[in-house]
């Protein structure tokens, strides 16, 4: 996998994927009375699924990053009061 983003040069270490770990175990619940198809909910499977969503974002990063994009930098004059 590609370390570091070859357009906008950021690495994966720094990417974020925007989830927060109570997202990412909320997506791990599945409700209803058949607790067959319930899925656990241990740390390692929350973070395995993280881990998974991070790589898939990443891939999509730098498969669709353009070199005018700038991550998470709002322009100056879209700020407002
Ligand atoms: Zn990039």
């Amino acid at each position: 996998m590609t370390q570091t983003c070859p357009t906008c040069g950021l690495n994966y270490r720094n990417f974020r994927t925007g989830l927060t770990y109570q997202t990412v175990y909320d997506m791990l619940w599945v409700g209803g009375d058949d607790t067959g198809q319930w899925r656990y909910k241990r740390r390692h499977t929350v973070l395995g699924l993280w881990h998974q969503i991070k790589c898939e974002l990443w891939e999509a990063h730098v498969t669709g990053c353009q070199p005018e994009t700038k991550l998470g930098i709002e322009p100056p004059e879209t700020i407002s009061y």
